[in-house]
């Protein structure tokens, strides 16, 4: 019997303990760990709440979580509640699937302005992330900027300029939603460091601020290349293009009373307050060297912000005791293996980057490697630990609240149970309610 720790229960967790089943059937034991007393990570607090569809993937997770051999351990805090070198004298493999929870700083002058966040904290206040449900962004300046042009910097543009109506079937949290509709914000300025060509958002993500009911997106056709250059692009990148040639065709004739309007070539240089708030970003026009880097023109601008989140991607945290990869914000590692008997997936081992699929053929991967470090019994991990029994022990010992699978279940039905009319859920947004709703308070 291989007994498996899983750390982190978002999809790489998930598609890890799927791909130990699949190698060693009955003969592996998976715990899957996770500080929250809740599972599925940012299928819950990253994706956006008005992307129900995509959040429907949890119930592949959901069929692995309630076979025999896999248990959810939510609520423990692993360097609190228990330590790296406690798990791996238990586990004979410990997965750290931890993800990127932490923003990339922005580094410039400003940036610990008032009403200016990460996305990281933005996205998991409208999403009812525990650490970030206080968030109480001031929504009452008319001009936010979103610092970025990947998918999250979308998913904020657009969770900014939709109105209330269009929140209609999102799981998108009360006080959020409560705000959201009391904000005066009318423009939202969408910052890329580089060019149409260089946007990392993808075409389905992106065609959709062109169907919104308040607001329209802008695009200066002087921005975009020539469109013969779009024949070099890829596929997906030269759809995305498409969009955007589109909105910049539609110009004046699609107004609407809020726009999101696209900045390419503007690096954000320092950002300007006022009795210690966001009041503007001052801006450098870039153009790109021949490597495709932004480089500053030395041309500055200002533009008004009453509100900025930046969203430049993520880091891993690290974890007292394991190699950390500073520069890429994860863990060090070899295709996934830290140390035998240690290993990492998903954004831990390659930095936020992908789709949540791109988690699946990762979590393989790492499965391959430590049945590659199992052998026959002769390689480098020494097997016959007391797995999850030895950390039953530990944790009666610690008197944790361990929430299980079936605890998870009920603070689901009762989230399903307060929702609001047309959501599927109120989700719970601090964790004593959720142990409160778990039955373990
Ligand atoms: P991302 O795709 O890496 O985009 C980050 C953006 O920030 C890039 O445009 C980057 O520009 C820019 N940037 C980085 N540092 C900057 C700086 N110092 N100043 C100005 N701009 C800076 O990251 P993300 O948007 O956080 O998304 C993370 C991952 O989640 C991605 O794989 C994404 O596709 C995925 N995701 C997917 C969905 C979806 O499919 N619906 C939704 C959300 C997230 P450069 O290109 O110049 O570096």
């Amino acid at each position: 019997m291989l007994n498996i720790a899983i750390i982190g229960s978002g999809p790489a967790g998930y598609y890890t303990a799927e791909a130990a089943q699949k190698q060693w059937g009955d003969g592996v034991r998976v715990d899957i760990f996770d500080r929250l007393p809740v599972p599925y990570g940012l299928i819950r607090t990253g994706v956006a709440p008005d992307h129900q569809s995509i959040k429907g993937v949890s119930r592949r997770y959901e069929a692995v979580a309630l076979t025999d051999n896999v248990r959810f351990l939510g609520n423990v805090t692993v360097g609190t509640d228990i330590t790296i070198a406690e798990l791996t004298g238990l586990y004979d493999a410990v997965v750290l699937a931890t993800g990127a929870p932490n923003d990339k700083p922005l580094g410039i002058e400003g940036d610990d302005l008032a009403n200016v966040f990460g996305s990281a904290a933005f996205v998991g206040w409208y999403n009812g992330h525990p650490a970030f449900a206080g968030l109480e962004p001031d929504l009452s300046g008319s001009h936010a900027v979103v610092i970025g042009n990947g998918n999250v910097a979308l998913d904020v543009a657009r969770i900014l300029a939709k109105t209330t109506p269009e929140f209609t079937g999102s799981d998108i949290v009360g006080r959020a939603l409560e705000l959201l509709g009391t904000s005066s914000l009318t423009q939202v300025t969408l910052l890329g460091r580089r060019g149409p060509h260089q946007i990392a958002m993808t075409p389905k993500e992106l065609g959709e601020l062109g169907h919104l009911t308040r607001a329209a997106p802008r695009v200066d056709p002087a921005d975009l290349p020539p469109e013969a250059e779009d024949a070099a692009l890829d596929p997906g990148q030269r759809k995305s293009v498409t969009h955007l040639r589109a909105f910049a065709a539609a110009g004046d004739a699609a107004a609407k009373p809020f726009t999101v309007d696209f900045d390419f070539f503007a690096a954000p240089r320092r950002l300007l307050g006022e009795g210690g708030k966001v009041t503007g970003v001052e801006i450098e026009r870039t153009k790109l060297d021949e490597n495709g880097r932004a480089v500053g023109t030395g041309d500055i601008y200002t533009i008004p912000a009453s509100m900025v989140v930046a969203c430049i991607g993520y880091q891993t945290s690290p974890i007292p005791g394991v190699p950390f990869d500073a520069a890429g914000g994860r863990f060090a590692n070899e295709e996934g293996r830290i140390l035998p008997g240690l290993y990492c997936v998903g954004w831990a081992r390659r930095g936020p980057s992908g789709t949540i699929g791109t988690n699946r053929p990762d979590g393989f991967g790492v499965v391959e490697k430590i049945a590659h470090d199992v052998g026959a019994g002769d390689g480098p991990i020494e097997t016959g630990k007391p797995g999850g029994e030895g950390f039953d022990a530990l944790a009666a010992e610690r008197g944790l609240k361990l929430v299980e699978f079936h605890d998870w279940q009920k603070i689901d039905e009762a989230e399903v149970k307060r929702a609001r009319e047309g959501a599927p859920r109120e989700k719970f947004v601090a964790v004593d309610e959720m142990i409160r709703a778990a039955g373990k308070h």
